[in-house]
């Protein structure tokens, strides 16, 4: 099957390794189910380094390879880098049509993307602003922007027609509303996190706490694992 005929999927979203972390799992399912799945990454996560001799710019080059590889592991079909400022993203009217270009270009049934709403989980993480802000601008991009021709005209001048999504997966979220599982997939996802090398400290300890983070039990009461949405049926 051509990309064209099957379910596309794009998950946008603020910075390399969010789409892992958040939803790899997932992912790695749709893909392996026939899915046509693309990322774009809103920044390179330049910031996001505690080496006193690091530069934005290796930092950069170093993400946005780390990125390449996690997607490759979950079988990605596309990755695309908005290079926007790490820490500085806010929902403009710019990042929204850079967004809305995308959309239009790739044409996804279905958006993944931040919760907007998410200001902090529980009493021990205060969300990135980055990741509000990125699911913001998805979201206007989404509906109404992408949908409707008068916005961005340059983009039908660039041969692009609107386009309407027709689901949104909401993830980073303290409101889950579906569970996908992803028990046969786990070791796809936890490999996929560990290409984030420059992310990572203590590999193992990371990933005995994802497990635990994933980790839910069944009406037999087996241990399963699984991934959390609220998830939008767009009319
Ligand atoms: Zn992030």
């Amino acid at each position: 099957m051509s990309g064209e005929e099957r379910t596309r999927v794009l998950v946008i979203m603020a910075h390399p390794d969010d789409p892992e972390f958040s939803c790899g799992g997932t992912i790695a399912r749709w893909v392996r189910e026939g899915r046509y799945v693309g990322y774009v990454l809103i920044t390179s996560g330049d910031k996001g380094s505690e080496d006193p001799t690091m530069t934005p710019e290796r930092l950069r080059k170093t993400r946005e390879a780390e990125q390449r590889a996690a997607a490759a592991v979950l079988g990605v079909h596309e990755v695309h880098f908005l290079r926007y400022p790490d820490g500085e993203l806010f929902p403009t009217q710019e990042l929204r049509r850079d967004i809305v270009y995308h959309i239009r270009r790739f044409r996804p049934h279905i958006v993944v993307c931040q919760d907007p709403t998410a200001y902090y989980f529980e009493d021990y993480y205060i969300n990135h602003p980055d990741h509000r802000a990125a699911g913001e601008a998805v979201l206007a991009a989404v509906f109404p922007l992408a949908r409707d021709r008068l916005n961005f005209p340059e983009h039908e001048a660039a041969g692009l027609s609107p386009h309407k999504v027709r689901e949104v997966y909401i993830t980073t979220t303290p409101n889950p509303t579906t569970w996908v599982d992803i028990t046969d997939v786990l070791e796809l996802k936890l490999q996929a996190i560990l290409q984030h090398k420059s992310q990572v400290k203590d590999p193992e300890a990371l990933i005995a706490r994802w497990r635990e983070r994933l980790q839910y039990k069944d009406e037999q009461g087996r241990v399963r694992y699984r991934e959390g949405f609220r998830v939008m049926h767009l009319s």
